[in-house]
């Protein structure tokens, strides 16, 4: 009885070639270890017959037929570990490596079945302890071989590595600087599974390579049990990263991001277990529950994909973090090589059994090999096109900035140059500037504020002349009569020769001879000034202090009057008029109407008639003026006259 094994062939002709098509079955080889001594002393006999290169024998107990096996290669105990590696075919992969092919090799079987020893050589005899040569497993020699042939390669290659293990379901950088932490396994469309956080580290010599090696050998968890003494707790990884590019020609790669390039990556699985053969208990129990598991997961991720109908939909490699990373080794786009070990011992026939039904099954499964077009590996070339668009760009942003230098426009040519000079000089001119306006336009409030309080004053003492004038006027012809009254409510105030005292139309006509308030312009004016006047003043009243002749009584008619201009209105008038005039105002209001007509105060007044006119015309003549210098706005130093000084003498 045969199950299903490889064409025909030189196993090892066969593995040197490159992938033979759109799909490339996994490569399997099966190594079946020597006996113990421990197995010897026992008196184990073999269960297993080699039979050719490719071929194994399994004599089941008890006597019934042989079952045939059929592999790409068959490798008994008796062959070294120098044969073993070339009959794996381990240099065809790292040739696919060196091409940008994702590689795996990865050993399966049961515990103490020799898939270590297989990869890695016997366990170290001690801390710094290097590996007999002669026992070194696949992957030293394959790293020495790769590390010659890149020598040999006449074009730089950039070579990284990382190591982890995947103990109890959680991965852990065997590399990390640190203490060893969990680090969570992520994917995407460009990348699929990776580990996040690993540590990628780049090594140009085999002593260094070794050095990596032995760090993470000796961090991985192994324990001792019934069946082996060094007995992998963990799934490990050692992955090499292969990138034939120049490194002034690599973009930057952050070195916790694995670069892009060929992979070749080493598994070394642990090894599947019965708990009840091997003894566990506590946490080596749970160890080999989670071993279990994985490998379980595996097996069905591997079931699942050798069933043609279902290959193309949904595989879960989900399920462990140990299918997660060998996802693209199974079913994806890499090329896989699977060592699968076996004990000779009849007394571990039924787990020997089931590897072999594995490995066979795995050789069936096939791959889709293509060099990984990830964003990393295309990156150089979108760089540079990147790079010449910039560049591109640059000299033609240059060559409009040179043109607008030497084509300035004529009006602003000076002050763009000068701002581009000295942008801070700019500033300081326009603070400088803003300093002058300024102090421009105090000056033009204070000439406006001088304007206007000489025009205050000059129509004051208008006002008081007019007053004055009034009062001569009818000191020297007394009204006959009764005043008329004033149609408003105010009749005795209404008279224009006193000032309005309220808003009323009818209070600016002239109730006597109805012409309107410019009294100069009346023909009958010397009608003006009725006898409104109250009774006369006290002679202990100071002048200032009493109310000027023309003051309205303050008579029921009027009481509003009265209330609306106080006495003191009166007074400061006259003052002020007295200050401005510089001349005595005797009797601007004459001892109200109690003396004769012709007494000394009427006469007076009536000789200072034509002067106070004069003096009303000039003063007009200086408010004008006065007004138009505001509108001007002359410097305030310009214009220091007092009004006064412009008064015309009496
Ligand atoms: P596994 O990794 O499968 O659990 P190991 O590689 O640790 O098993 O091997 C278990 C024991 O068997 C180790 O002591 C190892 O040295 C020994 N051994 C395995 N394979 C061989 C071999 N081909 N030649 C000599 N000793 C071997
Ligand atoms: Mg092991």
């Amino acid at each position: 009885m045969e199950e299903r094994g490889s064409p025909d062939g030189d196993p090892a002709r066969n593995h040197e070639q490159g992938p033979e098509g759109p799909e490339t079955p996994i490569q399997v080889v099966l190594r079946v270890r020597p006996m113990s001594a421990a197995e010897l002393r026992r008196g184990e006999q073999s269960a297993l017959h080699c039979s050719g290169t490719r071929t194994l024998q399994v004599s089941p107990p008890g006597g019934g037929p042989d079952v045939a096996f059929r592999f790409g290669a068959v490798l008994d105990g008796a062959r070294t570990q120098e044969e073993v590696f070339r009959a794996c075919g381990v240099r065809r992969l790292g040739e696919l490596a060196l091409r940008g092919f994702s590689c795996t090799i990865f050993t399966y079987g049961q515990t103490g079945s020799g898939k270590t020893y297989t990869l890695t050589g016997p366990p170290p005899q001690g801390e710094g302890v290097p590996v007999p040569p002669g026992l070194a497993g696949i992957m030293q020699r394959t790293f020495a071989w790769l590390l010659d042939r890149v020598q040999h390669l006449g074009t730089p290659v950039t070579l990284r590595a990382s190591y982890l293990e995947i103990y109890n379901e959680q991965v852990q950088d065997l590399l990390s600087l640190g203490t060893p932490r969990p680090l969570p396994v992520r994917w995407n469309k460009t990348r699929g599974f990776y580990v996040e956080q690993l540590r990628v580290v780049e090594f140009g010599s085999l002593e260094s390579l070794m050095e990596l090696l032995q760090m993470g050998l000796s961090r991985r968890r192994s324990s001792a049990h019934t069946l082996n003494q060094a007995s992998s707790r963990s799934h490990a990884l050692l992955t090499l990263y292969i990138t034939r590019k120049p490194p002034q020609q690599m973009p930057p790669v952050d070195s916790r991001e694995p670069p892009g390039g060929g992979k070749l990556c080493f598994v070394d699985l642990a090894g599947s277990e019965k708990v009840a053969a091997t003894g566990s208990r506590g946490e080596l129990m749970l160890e080999a529950n989670s071993i279990n598991r994985s490998l379980l997961a595996l097996s069905h991720c591997i079931s699942l994909l050798l069933d043609p109908q279902r290959k193309q939909s949904h595989i879960p490699f989900r399920d462990s973090k140990l299918t997660k990373l060998l996802a693209d080794s199974l079913g994806g786009r890499g090329v896989t090589l699977m060592v699968a070990c076996v004990s000779p011992s009849a007394q571990c026939l039924p787990e020997t059994l089931s590897t072999l039904r594995y490995a066979s099954r795995a050789q069936r499964v096939t791959t889709r090999p293509q060099v990984p077009k990830t964003p990393v590996a295309t990156q150089p070339q979108r760089l540079e096109t990147e790079m010449l668009q910039l560049q591109e760009e640059n000299h033609r942003l240059r060559t409009q900035l040179d043109q607008r230098d030497f084509k300035p426009s004529r009006t602003s040519g000076t002050q763009v140059a000068w701002a581009q000079r000295n942008l801070y000089g700019m500033l300081q001119e326009f603070m400088l500037e803003n300093e002058r306006l300024r102090k421009e336009k105090s000056q033009l409030q204070s000439s406006r504020d001088l304007a206007r309080s000489e025009q205050r004053v000059l129509s004051q003492q208008v006002h008081e002349l007019e007053r004055r004038l009034l009062s001569a006027c009818y000191l020297h012809h007394p009204a006959p009569g009764p005043a008329h009254p004033c149609p408003c409510l105010m009749p005795a105030s209404s008279c224009h020769a006193l000032p309005p005292i309220c808003s009323w139309p009818c209070c600016h006509i002239c109730p006597l001879c109805h012409a309107p308030l410019t009294h100069w312009a009346c023909p009958r004016r010397e009608l003006h000034l009725p006898q409104v006047f109250g009774p006369e003043a006290p002679p202990s009243m100071p002048l200032s202090a009493r109310p000027p002749p023309w003051a309205p009584p303050c008579s029921s008619a009027s009481t509003k009057c009265s209330r609306e201009r106080s006495h003191s209105d009166w007074t400061q008038t006259r003052d002020l008029a007295e200050m401005l005039t510089k001349e005595e105002v005797v009797p601007s209001a004459p001892p109200l109407p109690m003396g004769t007509p012709n007494s000394s105060p009427v006469l007076r007044g009536a000789a200072r008639v034509p002067s106070l006119a004069r003096r009303l015309e000039a003063l007009r003549d200086q408010i004008g003026s006065s007004l138009r210098r505001g509108r001007n706005q002359p410097p305030p130093s310009e214009d220091p006259q007092s009004p006064g000084r412009v008064l015309p003498p009496c």
